[in-house]
């Protein structure tokens, strides 16, 4: 995919180096594909879990801010379409900053948010936001804020970090981004792809490349895993291959010291999933949002929003119906991708 950046209508913004513009327009010309037919898709019960991890994540930070403060201010870093308005809306904050490098994405994300401020009960305060189109590994998201003194409570970064550790000086602007404006005992939180377990399974395959069905990585080389610019490519559900990069993780914990950020803790999802899915609390959760899965298709489309809200629709009708909640779980395929991930939570010491 060498021609992307010359059709991009986005070309002045491409300095040439590096793959941001690639990425920001895999990200632009992915389909919105509305609720129903992501319910159909293969990976459903993956993006459920994953939906459910960061609802886990989001949620446990949250309620550690809210002991101290208020008005929680966040960081959405990579916003994506939105996937976590929602998660924001229940975590009841006061303040989102929605940044991304894809235009359409950051769009749409505006468009969710304004739409679920429309069906919102007037008593309900939903948060006053704002979005920023810009490349966070390049640009300084404090010279667009409409307030430059805004300060954060949380930094949410999922599954954008690795894009970053395409070059040290791209992995430290969007490390900046997500710390300077953090207040001392506020955190920056995310997911993002282990490299320990990237390259154990590359060396374990015979080729350049691994995955299944659902998933497929594949690297340029073996054997030689520079700490940046380390590139590989990842499909999903055989969706053209966007540039990842590895995070060397105890490298990524040494950058982040020059920002005041200590490390609370690193996990993988299989252990997060395993210890959290011993609270009760999560646990319904998991099971409200596998409820849905069991619906019609079309049922399901009906249900207005995306995110933690449509799992409550769906555990509402259950209740309704007498349908009992089944504990779907994740195939193979599925599992062996989205184990892939790791969990990470930073806190801003000074
Ligand atoms: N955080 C969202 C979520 O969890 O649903 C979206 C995740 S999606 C896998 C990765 C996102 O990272 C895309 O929206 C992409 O445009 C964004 N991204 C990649 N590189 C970026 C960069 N340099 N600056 C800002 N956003 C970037």
């Amino acid at each position: 995919h060498d021609g992307d950046e010359d059709e991009s209508p986005n070309k002045k913004l491409d300095t040439g180096e590096g793959h941001s513009q690639k990425v920001a327009t895999h990200y632009n010309t992915l389909e919105e594909r509305g609720l129903m037919e992501r319910n159909k898709s293969r990976i459903v019960h993956m993006r459920n879990f994953n939906n459910w991890l960061k609802s886990v994540l989001i949620g446990e930070i949250l309620d550690m801010v809210r002991r101290d403060r208020r008005d929680m201010c966040v960081l959405d870093l990579g916003c994506g379409k939105g996937g976590d308005l929602l998660k924001w809306r229940k975590g009841r904050i006061s303040r989102l900053v929605c940044a991304d490098i894809a235009g359409v994405s950051v769009e749409q994300c505006q468009q969710r948010y304004t739409d679920m401020k429309k069906r919102s009960h007037p008593n309900d305060h939903i948060f006053t936001a704002e979005f920023i189109t810009a490349d966070c590994s390049k640009d300084l998201l404090s010279e667009k804020l409409s307030d430059p003194e805004l300060q954060f409570d949380v930094c949410s970064c999922q599954f954008v970090y690795h894009y970053s550790f395409e070059s040290q000086q791209q992995a430290d602007t969007m490390l900046r981004n997500a710390c300077e404006r953090l207040r001392p005992g506020g955190f920056f939180i995310g997911t993002t792809p282990d490299a320990y377990e990237l390259v154990k399974r590359l060396e374990q395959s015979d080729s350049n490349s691994f995955g299944n069905d659902v998933y497929r990585v594949t690297f340029q080389k073996k054997g030689e895993y520079p700490l940046f610019g380390c590139q590989y490519g990842f499909n999903l559900e055989g969706v053209v291959d966007v540039p990842e990069f590895l995070v060397y993780f105890p490298l990524f914990v040494e950058m982040a010291k020059k920002y005041n950020m200590r490390l609370v803790y690193k996990k993988t999802f299989h252990q997060f999933f395993q210890e959290k899915v011993k609270d009760e609390r999560n646990k319904s959760l998991m099971q409200r949002m596998q409820a849905l899965e069991q619906y019609p298709a079309e049922d399901r489309g009906r249900l207005v929003c995306d995110g933690v809200g449509e799992y409550e629709h769906a555990e509402s009708r259950a209740q309704r119906t007498g349908a009992s909640l089944p504990l779907g779980t994740l195939s193979k395929s599925e599992w062996e991708a989205t184990s892939i991930y790791l969990v990470f939570v930073f806190e801003k010491t000074a």
